[in-house]
Order: structure tokens, then sequence, then C-alpha cells
């Protein structure tokens, strides 16, 4: 008897779930469900829009989605219109690909104002993702500060700060390149409570800023230490290593005079956004790492700006029938319950790369693997066919992966000025391409 599965989540770990299951039981059926038409989770709407060749990555996962056996049933939210338990008692083996991409809160006072927006939201919204068309950033006041010190930290000042020129290999969307060329941007403040060496920023991102057409890079040559001290061994080590040298030579280089300025600001700990109907402004404490945590000596300062953007990590948000811990779904090695398995950063939290998900996705799918080949274990549930059924009762518009091709070539067509796409932000639109 062949195995059906479902894979709920279309972004990376879902998809090296899918090619691994695949692998594994060559006869079975793999169904891929999305909640947004378009697949592929952060590859579409989180990598920096100016790294379009990442997104070359999910070739491979088309392919995967175009083999007999897999199908792709985008458009279809797990939790609105089928739930967990339809789904477990239908496929021999669910897995959840979530993701875990919600925003932190920073925990401070005038977190609410207008003008801090999450960097879920904030990435979500120049990338072009449905769920963030209405976005309003507030950028109009010429300062913004980032709240903290990794890639996607780094990713929105460097889109903030880019020109149109810089951004025309981009895919970013019109309506946000629109606004961020127009705003009078004057300063990008990122800050970070703990120090260079805690960043999470990898070299390669960070090189990237060392020669902005419109955007000079101010540090603190007083804030990066000699050497990586501490515990730090090996192949981690060397990226510190790499990471101070860059800033060493950032904070050296002379600093021609560009209109707009990058400061780095690290052991800056924010204690409280102000302003009266949106922000003005943001007060910081300074902070000393010790033994690698931040602790906090009592001297604060103020930096004015007209919106916060916030990158200080993400949580999982699974439909009702799933049980949170933190940050993920409740697993143990990405078993949940049941015939119930987690993927990805839904599993492990918010960090790693694409090519990450890999090895966990396949170390996941040899557990399922086990599970299913223990004495007792009956497959042969009905699968998509049973499925079909719910979802055509329920008037949902099912988005297939020939679907996804049309959706794609009609954003191919309305690509303007150099740009490989202008993808649609509604859903509506989507739909509105294909019926
Ligand atoms: C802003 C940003 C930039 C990044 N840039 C890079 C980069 O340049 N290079 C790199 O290697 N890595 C990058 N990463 C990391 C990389 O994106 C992640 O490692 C990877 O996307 C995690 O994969 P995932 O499948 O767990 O989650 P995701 O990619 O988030 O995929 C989750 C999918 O599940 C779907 N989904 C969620 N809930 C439901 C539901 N209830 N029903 C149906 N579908 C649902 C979502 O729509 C989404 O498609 C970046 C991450 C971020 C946040």
């Amino acid at each position: 008897m062949s195995a059906s599965f479902a894979i709920v989540g279309s972004g990376p770990s879902g998809m090296y779930s899918a090619d691994a299951l695949l692998k594994k039981f060559p006869d079975c059926t793999v169904d891929v469900f999305d909640k947004i038409p378009m697949p592929f989770g952060l590859i579409r709407y989180g990598v920096a829009p100016d790294h379009f060749k990442t997104k070359n990555t999910a070739r491979q996962f088309d392919r995967t989605l175009s083999l007999d056996n897999v199908r792709y049933l985008g458009n279809v939210e797990i939790g609105r219109d089928l739930s967990v338990e339809e789904l477990k008692d239908n496929y021999d083996a669910v897995v959840y690909a979530i993701g875990a991409y919600n925003d932190r809160e920073l925990g401070i006072p005038g977190e609410d104002l207008a003008g801090v927006t999450g960097a879920c939201a904030f990435v979500g919204w120049y990338n072009g993702h449905p769920d963030y068309a209405d976005v309003e950033p507030m950028l109009d006041g010429g300062a913004t500060a980032v709240i903290g010190i990794g890639n996607v930290a780094l990713d929105v000042c460097r889109v903030l700060v880019k020109t149109r020129a810089e951004m025309r290999d981009s895919d970013i969307s019109a309506h946000a390149l629109d606004i961020i060329q127009d705003m009078p941007i004057e300063a990008v403040h990122m800050f970070g409570r703990r120090g260079p060496v805690e960043a999470g920023f990898t070299p390669k991102e960070l090189g990237e800023i060392r020669d902005l057409e419109r955007c000079a890079v101010i540090v603190d040559a007083d804030q990066i230490p000699d050497e990586v001290e501490g515990d730090l061994e090996g192949r981690e080590k060397g990226i510190k290593e790499k990471n101070l040298k860059t800033l060493r030579e950032l904070a050296a280089q002379d600093k021609p005079e560009k209109p707009v300025k990058m400061h780095f600001q690290f052991y800056a700990s924010p204690v409280e956004i102000f302003g009266t109907d949106r922000v003005e402004g943001i007060r910081l404490e300074r902070t000393e790492v010790i033994d690698g945590r931040a602790v906090a000596t009592g001297e604060t300062f103020d930096v004015p700006c007209c919106s916060v953007v916030t990158a200080i990590g993400y949580y999982a948000d699974p439909p009702e029938g799933l049980p949170l811990d933190g940050a993920t779904i409740d697993n143990v090695y990405g078993r949940v319950r049941d015939n119930i398995y987690v993927v990805g950063w839904a599993k492990r939290g918010s960090s790693g790369t694409i090519p990450t998900n890999g090895p966990d996705s396949r170390s996941v799918v040899d557990l399922l693997t086990q599970d299913l080949h223990k004495e007792g274990v009956e497959l042969g549930k009905p699968g998509g066919s049973a499925i079909d059924k719910m979802l055509a009762e329920r008037n949902v518009r099912v988005v297939t992966h020939d679907d996804v091709g049309t959706i794609r070539a009609a954003e191919t067509a309305n690509a303007v000025d150099g740009h490989p796409w202008e993808k649609f932000i509604h859903i509506d639109d989507m739909i509105a391409a294909l019926d």
C-alpha cells in the first residue's frame, strides 16, 4: 500500500521534507499546502530583494512540485480551510513546516506607537507579501532606528539606503520602492544590545555595505575589540574575525560627504520609544557585555527618529490543535504527536539559512520513516481524494502548480525598470490572473 503525506508550508523546510519523503517512499503521494497562493515561503517573501540570485534555490523546489506524485495546494490555510485533525485523519503522516515568522516584541513603553514596525511586516511589505500590503512604515521624518544586529536588520538598513539604481536588479515591490526612494532619508541607526563579536550578521552581508552609492557607514572604532575573545573556535571564530576586520575597515574609512549615514551602535539597549501620536525618538541604555550577556550600566541617551523597525527574533504561530512551546511547536526531535511532525523554523526556532533546513528536514523524515515501519502501523489513508472533496464543498480556490506558473508569467509580464518581475501584492489579483 502506498503512503500519503501532507506537508503544511512550502518554504525550504517543507520542500526539503518533500524531497526526503520521495526518496524514502518512492510510490507515495505528497500534497504540499500553503496559505499563500505562491510557494516557497521566505525565499519569496523574506530573502532581501537585492539578493535575487539567492531566490534561484527555489528552482529545485519547482522541479519537485512538478513531479507526478506531488501536488501543490496553494491558498489553503490549515486552521482556516482545513483543520489539524482533518489532515491527521486523512494522511498517513503530516509534516508541519509553517516557519516561525512572527515578530517578538521588545516589551518597552511606546512599542505600540505608529511608526514601530516588526521586521516580518517591514520585510514582507517591501517583498510584496499579501499579509503586509497595507503596512505604513512612516519613513517621512529623516531617520529610522533598526533594532537588532543580525542579517535581517542589515537587510533592512541596506534596502532603506540603496538608491533606485542600486535596486534595479532586485525584485522589490514597486509600491515600497517608491515610498523608500521618495522619503527624505538622512540616517539609519542600527542598535545592538551586545557587541560586534555577539552580532549575528555574516561577513558577506557586512561586506555589502562598504561601498554604497549615497550612504556612508559610521562605526565607532572604540567599540570594535582587537580580537575575538572567549570560547569560540573554528569556523564560528573565523566568521567573527572577518566581521571585526570589516568593521575596523569601515571605522577607518574616509567618510566622503554622502548624504545618508548608516550608524552602527553596539552596546545600546532600547528602553523606551517616545512620541505623542507617533514615533519621535528612541531612548537607549548603554550596556557592557559580561560572560556574553548584556548588562545595563544606567547611562541612557536619546536618538530622534520617525520610525523604528525591530528585528530581534521570531516565533511560530501554529493552527489550533498544535502545542506551542515558547517560540516553536512543542516537539521531540521533530515528533509532535500521533502521525504529526514538525520541521524547519517551526521546529528549531528562527535561525539558520535556507540550506540549514536540508539536514534538519531529512533527520525528521528518518524518524517518521522508522515510525511508519514499526510493526502494526497500517498505511493507506485516503490522502488527497478526501481532502479535495472538503475543499470543493468549502469553496476554496486551490492554486495548483500550473496556476503558479500562470501567476509568475503575469508577474514577469508586469515587470518594469529592469526588475525581473512585479509581484502581485493582493491575493485577489493573483486569483484574477487565473480566472
Ligand atoms: C528576512 C529574512 C531574510 C532571509 N534571508 C536569507 C538569505 O538571504 N539566505 C538564506 O539562506 N536564508 C535566509 N533567511 C533564512 C531562511 O529564509 C529560513 O532558513 C527558511 O525560510 C526557513 O524555512 P521554513 O520552511 O522553516 O519557513 P518559511 O520559509 O517561513 O516557510 C513557511 C511556509 O509555511 C506557510 N504557512 C504558515 N502557516 C501556514 C498554515 N497555517 N497553513 C498553510 N501554510 C502555512 C507560509 O506561508 C510559508 O510559505 C532569511 C530569513 C528572513 C526572516
